[in-house]
């Protein structure tokens, strides 16, 4: 249903109403962040113009809709890219099955992922299909690189606008694809961006430098000067945490918002999702005040940092003005 695309409501109900009131164009060009779920609405799209409701929604459960599901419905052509790149062969097939007579209804749909993974070959093919459509066929590009198309594809195009995806929705496409949800909500709180919170879940060195961080968390409020070894020994003396020393305050900011929403009882809307149990040990030993003074620590020796400030000095001052509260 149209309904369930929350994170994109305006681009859901302008395609449900271009159903609706029979103004379906003859392409389409998606264009949008990764991570918004740009495919999962085309083939939602596909479903509603095959769907035997034919109200411009999709039922899903039709013969239609459970053949599009299952990727193998004989109207819907998809090209994905292979070897970093659309050939001008790939092209020349799709037209060719194109040429056909509809399977299973009047319509034909392809759909063509990261779009601008076209040679120039293959785009100067496609825009003379574009130029001149075969009846019934409807083309739905998608790309998160708008402007690596040709301007003549997407003067025949409708675009089709997609919003940034929210943290929630890079989270849990990321656990879609196995990673772990505790990292993956992390992840994506911090870049905010599919692919690089997917490139951070995958390397090994991010899952350590958290537990680093919950360990320097701890000392800071439990172990008194002990937290100084902390930084010291795993921290300082490391050259791989060092580099990422960015990061591992980036990871600590948000530690301290997640600690934040345990004093505030709202426990379901952190973060480091695994870790709930010593979120909320540390949020019982601190003030909210002294949290918000906290965050501005962190935030203050982020920006000392990025003026060239000695790092382990700063890092020195930040444990101990943390501790001080
Ligand atoms: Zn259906």
């Amino acid at each position: 249903m149209w309904s369930e695309f929350t994170e994109q409501k305006r681009t859901a109900s302008f395609l449900h109403q271009s159903l609706q009131y029979n103004r379906l164009s003859h392409a389409y060009l998606f264009a949008g962040p990764k991570g918004a779920g740009k495919k999962k609405m085309a083939l939602h799209f596909a479903k509603a113009i095959f769907c035997v409701r034919q109200d411009g929604d999709s039922c899903g459960t039709c013969k239609s809709c459970r053949l599009i599901e299952e990727g193998n419905h004989l109207d819907i052509h998809r090209i994905a890219v292979e070897k970093n790149v659309i050939s001008i062969e790939d092209v020349q097939t799709l037209q060719k099955k194109l040429s056909y007579r509809a399977a299973e209804s009047s319509h034909k749909v392809y759909i063509m992922e990261e779009s601008e993974k076209m040679s120039r070959e293959a785009a100067n093919s496609l825009l003379k299909f574009l130029e001149e459509p075969p009846r019934g066929v409807v083309a739905i590009l998608l790309t998160s690189q708008i402007h690596s198309l040709l301007p003549t594809i997407l003067s025949r195009c409708q675009i089709v606008q997609f919003q940034a995806p929210s943290p929630e929705q890079i989270a849990s496409q990321l656990e879609a694809v196995g990673m772990k949800a505790g990292l993956a909500r992390t992840a994506a709180a911090i870049t905010n961006d599919f692919e690089q919170a997917h490139a951070l879940c995958e390397t090994e060195s991010f899952a350590q430098l958290r537990s680093l961080m919950i360990q320097l968390s701890e000392d800071i409020w439990e172990r008194g000067t002990y937290a100084l070894v902390t930084l010291h020994d795993k921290l300082l003396k490391q050259e791989k945490t060092v580099e990422r020393i960015d990061l591992f305050l980036d990871l600590l900011l948000l530690w301290f918002r997640d600690i934040l929403l345990c004093l505030l009882g709202q426990e379901s809307q952190v973060m480091n999702i695994d870790q709930v149990e010593p979120l909320q040990k540390q949020a019982l030993r601190i003030s909210q005040r002294r949290l918000a003074t906290g965050m501005k620590i962190i935030l203050e020796t982020k920006n000392r940092l990025a003026h060239y400030a000695n790092l382990q000095l700063s890092l020195e001052d930040m444990v101990l003005r943390l501790q001080e509260g």
